[in-house]
């Protein structure tokens, strides 16, 4: 597993510090969050907070998955942190991370990613949402679908049989016909990664519409 710190931006105040915890199959598993107070009278002294927690949202079946790959991680922390006698500047905190924390990740506020819908022609609810990103490995889908899961969740809440993939960036290839993504259903259940072609892609979702509501079966 691999840390790095999150957003900048985030940690803007310059009072909270923020960490991801990375795992290389599964993405992002878990975060620290580090805060700590100035005592205005007596500038030596400082109290801090830390909170950890395994990311995801909790219908999110990948969850459970970060959840176990980060606690053991997790207990480390909060133990090394406990016996601290106090948090006093973030040096200390980076410093005693037990992780690797050379690993470079790319943010995935870097990733381009945009969202399609797709409605059935029946009931003109959501049968399809297409995540597309430039995620270039198994984890990063992750990343991408765990960012994702949320949405998906409360479109699915209109409407039953609502089916969402993420689509990663393609394959570098010779010809326009060659060119394969990497492509991962999340939504209802989780699939293995399958490289397909941009007609291939077109294929699976039409169908995934199509079945959405059925034509009626009349029976005489
Ligand atoms: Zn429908």
């Amino acid at each position: 597993m691999s840390v790095r710190p999150t957003d900048p931006e985030l940690d803007r105040e310059g009072q909270s510090h923020g960490y991801l915890f990375r795992d290389t199959v599964l993405g992002d598993v878990g975060m620290l969050l580090v805060r700590i107070w100035m005592d205005v009278k007596n500038p030596a002294a400082t109290t801090g907070f830390f909170h950890v927690e395994a990311l995801g949202e909790p219908d999110d079946p990948m969850t459970a998955k970060r959840k176990a790959c980060f606690d053991s991680v997790a207990d480390e922390i909060t133990a090394v942190l406990n016996a601290l006698p106090a948090l006093n500047t973030i040096e200390d905190v980076s410093a005693i991370l037990p992780l690797d924390t050379s690993t470079t990740v790319r943010p995935l506020h870097y990733r381009r990613q945009q969202s399609k819908d797709l409605l059935c022609a029946k009931c003109h609810q959501d049968a399809v949402m297409l995540y597309y990103s430039d995620a270039r490995s198994t984890a990063e889908l992750y990343d991408v679908a765990r960012h994702s899961y949320a949405a998906v969740a409360l479109a699915s809440e209109m409407g039953a049989g609502l089916v969402a993939w993420v689509v990663g960036e393609e394959t570098t290839s010779l010809s326009d016909d060659e060119r394969y993504f990497p492509v991962m259903q999340f939504y209802p259940e989780y699939a293995p990664v399958r490289m397909y072609s941009k007609q291939e892609i077109a294929q699976l979702t039409s169908a995934a519409v199509r079945r959405h509501c059925p034509p009626t079966i009349v029976s005489h």
